[in-house]
């Protein structure tokens, strides 16, 4: 680890926050939990020298349902009570699952959820994906509302306020699945998640997102069209399914395991699920 000299600004609050960036000519690194960034600076990235701690603000660490049935999470929030939260582990059990599989207590102690999707690989990005999540975050511009899959096809830094999460009571089977190299703590070598919802014993809408070590997550649209227009998830449309995540999926090889080495297990992760729904709703036909 190298290690210059480094400032670290702490706001309180998120206009002091704006304040201390705007005045700042340089680039600058925004840090939360800082467990993220440990990773990188422990395997020999430079330590930067200027940073805004965003752990100290006070706003957005709550978690909250509005009138409009959408959750939201503040930025801040550490993943710990993130997934401890009553109103997580009531409407939306997997999140809690997913943050269950991410390092151990102590990181999670440290570690935000804002920070968890900063970071453009973390493991609750596949579900939240699936989710249709938005993010609410603040620029030059001010404060925007915007999809999670657009935020992360931004350029220009921003800073992260809350994760929204429509809540919709239609019938829908939600997943979510890591594959590491053990049960617990952990990287990933597959992390995907789906939703598929159904209306009047049709699915009429499909989400599959997967990421994993450092592949950004993305959505398989692709996969997702199939699994839209099939008018029965067999054999047929289950194979369909495995080739086009064979093509579609596109991870990032490490020292540890080949692109299609995560390939494959995406492809068996996401059939394995398949078919547990489909054994649950008897196939599905249109
Ligand atoms: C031992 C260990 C194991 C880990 N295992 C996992 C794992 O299994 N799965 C996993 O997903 N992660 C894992 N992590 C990484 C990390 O703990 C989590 O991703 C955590 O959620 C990061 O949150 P943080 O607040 O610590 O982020 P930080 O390290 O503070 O920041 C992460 C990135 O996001 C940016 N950032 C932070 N907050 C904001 C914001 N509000 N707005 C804009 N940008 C922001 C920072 O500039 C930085 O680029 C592990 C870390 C350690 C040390």
């Amino acid at each position: 680890m190298r290690i210059l000299e480094t400032t670290v600004a702490s706001p309180t609050t998120i206009e002091e926050a704006w304040t201390m960036w705007k005045s700042y000519d340089e680039a600058i690194t925004f840090i939360a939990g800082g467990t993220f960034l440990q990773t990188k600076w422990e395997k020999g990235a430079a330590v930067p020298s200027k940073m805004l701690h965003l752990g100290g603000i006070s706003e957005y660490k709550q978690i909250y349902m509005d009138t409009e049935s959408q959750i939201h999470i503040g930025s801040f929030v550490k993943l710990a009570e993130c997934k401890n939260h009553p109103l997580i582990i009531k409407k939306l059990p997997q999140l809690s699952q997913t943050i269950e599989k991410i390092a151990a207590p102590a990181v999670r102690n440290l570690g935000t959820i804002g920070g968890n999707i900063a970071n453009q690989v973390g493991d609750t990005i596949p579900l939240l994906l699936a989710l249709d999540a938005e993010i609410l975050y603040l620029n030059k511009d001010g404060k925007q509302r915007i999809d999670l899959q657009d935020w992360s096809k931004m350029t220009e830094d921003s800073i992260i306020l809350e994760v929204i999460i429509p809540f919709d009571n239609r019938e829908s089977y939600l997943f979510t699945k890591k594959i590491g190299r053990r049960e617990a703590f952990s990287t990933s070598v597959v992390t995907l998640a789906g939703k598929l919802t159904i209306k009047e014993n049709q699915l009429c809408n499909v989400r599959i997102a997967a990421g994993g070590g450092e592949t950004q997550p993305m959505r398989l649209r692709n996969v997702e069209s199939i699994l839209k227009h099939a008018p029965i998830v067999d054999s047929n449309i289950l194979k369909k399914v495995y080739q086009t995540v064979m093509t579609e999926y596109q991870p990032v090889e490490d020292a540890f395991y080949s692109s299609n080495y995560r390939l494959k297990v995406a492809s068996n992760l996401l059939i394995s699920e398949l078919e547990k729904w489909s054994g649950e709703y008897g196939g599905l036909y249109k």
